[in-house]
């Protein structure tokens, strides 16, 4: 099946009681029972819920995996994925990704003994390097939050079969729609649903996709035991959300390009990150594994005052100042001081994120009215 089709059906069933064609919001804690142990696979919420039932089935198909399990949060995601392992493992990860999974890592895991080493992984020889008889996963973000870095992974996944080490890719950025990690050889794909699958900044909430079931009943079982579990009205709007994908992020990566090209050629802009760009380092890779290059982007101006990056975040009218991502609407964001103030500035400015970059999230408004309004405010 096409992905605009699979966009559409998957997780529709219609209902088994009353026929609807939308899984129904199961709003309800338990089951009735009809005799002690005796139930429709049905027990308590946090175990099991039809309408998260469904939208777990939707997942799994639009990443062309098995499985697939959803979270309160795309942090709650991570954090399960972690609590597959034990004291004394390692973990190698990206240097430059998400400052809510660097502040997981480093303030919540680091103190359970679990040891993260940061290596550059747009080089999979990095990863390869930092391997060591206790490294036990690999956490992977391609492209990266907000650099726009890219890392091949398949070629990581090489390196992780070899020396029998989970893969695990946060495909956030790119969504199902233009990156499917499961097929490039990753164990385990994380997204933020919150971002591009809901795809309307009206809910928050995370998903874990898997081929293996083993896997899939280690998860299930931190699932259900740690409890980060979403409530049926938000898997309701992410499948709602999942039906208008493919049109989304084609819409997306369509503004995209125009607007990367755009402020490309503005006098006043120093430097694009955009993996669609010829001599961006990631460009032959994104272009293997990825079907087109997305809508989000980063650029820093030649006047690299931060003030003068202040001075343009709170100037764009159609673009709203805003952390997050993904939604139909136009986002800009200061990495520095909102979705990356929990990495220390050292790191930041070692892994390149300056503080004047800009970040945006390019909605599916028309390309002419996001251009007028970036225009207006770089002046
Ligand atoms: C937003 C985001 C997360 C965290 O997801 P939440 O839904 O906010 O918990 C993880 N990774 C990336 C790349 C993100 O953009």
């Amino acid at each position: 099946m096409k992905p605009a089709t699979k966009y559409i059906h998957a997780g529709m069933n219609p209902d088994p009681s009353t026929g609807a064609i939308i899984p129904p919001i199961y709003q309800t804690s338990t089951y009735v029972q009809e005799a002690p142990a005796t139930h429709k696979g049905y027990e308590y919420a946090r175990s099991q819920n039809p309408t998260r039932s469904a939208l777990e089935d939707a997942y799994a198909q639009i990443e062309n995996g098995k499985y697939a399990l959803a979270f309160s949060s795309g942090v709650a995601a991570t954090d399960a994925v972690i609590k597959l392992l034990q004291p004394d493992d390692e973990v190698i990860c990206a240097s430059d990704m998400y400052g809510g999974t660097y502040r997981l890592f480093t303030k919540v895991f680091e103190k359970f003994g679990i040891k993260f080493v940061y290596v550059d992984t747009t080089n999979a020889g990095n990863v390869k390097n930092a391997v060591t008889a206790k490294t036990k996963l690999i956490w992977l973000e391609t492209p990266t939050n907000p650099l726009m870095n890219i890392t091949d992974i398949a070629a990581v996944a090489v390196i992780a079969k070899a020396n029998n080490i989970l893969l695990a890719v946060d495909n956030t950025f790119a969504s199902p729609a233009l990156q499917n990690p499961l097929e490039l050889g990753a164990d385990i794909v994380m997204h933020s649903a919150t971002k591009y699958l809901g795809g309307h900044s009206d809910v928050i909430q995370g998903a874990l996709m898997m081929n293996d079931k083993e896997l899939r009943e280690r998860l299930y079982f931190i699932q259900k035991s740690c409890g980060a579990v979403p409530g049926p009205m938000d898997c309701f709007l992410v499948l709602r959300g999942i039906k208008t994908l493919g049109v989304r992020m084609k819409a997306h990566c369509e503004n995209g390009i125009k607007i990367a090209h755009w402020l490309k050629a503005n006098p006043k802009v120093a430097k694009v990150y955009w993996p669609g760009f010829e001599e961006h380092p990631g460009h032959a890779v994104a272009k293997k594994q990825m079907k087109a290059f997305g809508g989000m982007l980063s650029f820093e101006l030649k006047n690299n005052h931060v003030d003068e990056a202040k001075r343009v975040l709170s100037s764009t009218h159609l673009f709203s100042l805003a952390e997050s991502l993904g939604g139909v609407e136009s986002l800009i964001n200061h990495p520095a001081s909102m979705t990356h103030a929990s990495i220390p500035r050292e790191e930041r400015i070692k892994n390149g994120l300056s503080d004047s970059l800009i970040r945006l999230s390019v909605g599916i408004e028309d390309a002419d009215d996001l251009i007028d309004d970036l225009n207006k405010a770089i002046g």
